[in-house]
């Protein structure tokens, strides 16, 4: 099938669950169990990322050769719905040095001493690289707003603290992605939406299977009794968020094969209208490569 062929096709699968604009956007209306209707084996779910993930590479490659824009990948979603393994497979195929991966965890004394876009800023994707967030600057809107006690240490002085502090928040990401965007660093933005009740399976696997035991923890299962109050201000969150330069995907996340094509092949898309080539050299390089030509010719 030719290039621009599957790429019509890829965007027909992504395009349902890319939200552009947040107004209209209901997190009830998206499925976690979707796949489109599709049903691979486990081999043909494998062949298919496998083509995605090469694909993949070669974009990245020149992403990297050219030299001006950034990718930055921000990874949000409840416990167990795939992060780590989403962005291991999807990324399997990139060349390690022009990735940068950053996972967040509670904040250090330090990071509290600052703003709260302080500590994400510093890890931002330089030109020609492509930045992953496990985790992001979302969750200053997402379990520290469901846990408020969380906010009290973040050292705010009390009178910048108000009931619009979230809308606020929300206005200073979106602002903040614009402004990223206009310096060339393109955002793209996934959920992994996963049931509660496939959470609930996951963490029983994990349970069950002793080399899985280090993945689990007694405060993922605690976080389950907010599970209304996450999917609250998620879908707050995309809905403030969502533009069509810094997009929400909604990835449903019930089907680990389907979260891991979805994903890369909106990457894959995403990368495709930047246009990206190779950089040409000028009449003077050329020349300068002819004579190296020659030189090493001679040699002996
Ligand atoms: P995994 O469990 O797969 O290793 P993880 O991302 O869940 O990955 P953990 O160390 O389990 O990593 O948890 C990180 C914790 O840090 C999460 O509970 C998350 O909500 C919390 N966290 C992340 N950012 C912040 C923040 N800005 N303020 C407070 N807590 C945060
Ligand atoms: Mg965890």
């Amino acid at each position: 099938m030719a290039r621009e062929e599957i790429l019509d096709r890829i965007e027909k699968y992504v395009d349902p669950f890319r939200i552009t604009k947040g107004k209209s956007f209901r997190l009830k209306n998206f499925d976690p169990g979707d796949t489109c209707g599709l049903r691979l084996d486990k081999g043909e779910a494998a062949d298919l990322l496998q083509r995605g993930t090469e694909w993949l590479a070669e974009e990245q490659d020149m992403l990297y050769a050219q030299d001006r824009w950034s990718l930055l990948l921000v990874f949000q979603a409840m416990d167990a719905a795939g992060k780590d393994g989403t962005i291991k497979h999807v990324m399997s195929g990139v060349n390690p040095q022009g990735c940068q991966v950053f996972s967040f965890k509670q904040p250090s004394r330090e990071d509290l001493d600052h703003d709260f876009l302080w500590r994400y800023a510093k890890c931002l994707p330089e030109r020609g690289r492509i930045g992953i967030f496990n985790r992001s600057y979302y969750e200053e809107v997402l379990v520290v707003r469901v846990h408020e006690h969380i906010l009290q240490r973040q050292k705010l002085p009390p009178r910048l603290v108000s009931e619009r502090i979230w809308k606020e928040r929300l206005f200073d990401i979106a602002h903040f992605e614009d402004y990223l965007t206009r310096q060339g660093t393109m955002i793209l933005k996934f959920f992994l939406h996963v049931s509660r009740k496939e959470q609930k399976k996951r963490f029983m696997e994990r349970l069950d299977r002793p080399d899985k035991h280090w993945k689990f923890s007694a405060s993922d299962v605690h976080e389950r009794k907010f599970w209304d109050d996450y999917m609250h201000v998620f879908e707050e969150a995309i809905r403030a968020t969502a533009s069509k330069h810094a997009p929400w995907y909604v990835v449903p996340a019930d089907n680990k094969w389907f979260t891991r094509l979805l994903v890369a092949a909106a990457i894959v898309e995403a990368m495709e209208k930047l246009d990206l080539e190779y950089p040409t050299v000028d009449a003077e390089k050329k020349k300068e490569l002819q004579t190296m030509r020659a030189a090493l010719n001679r040699e002996k």
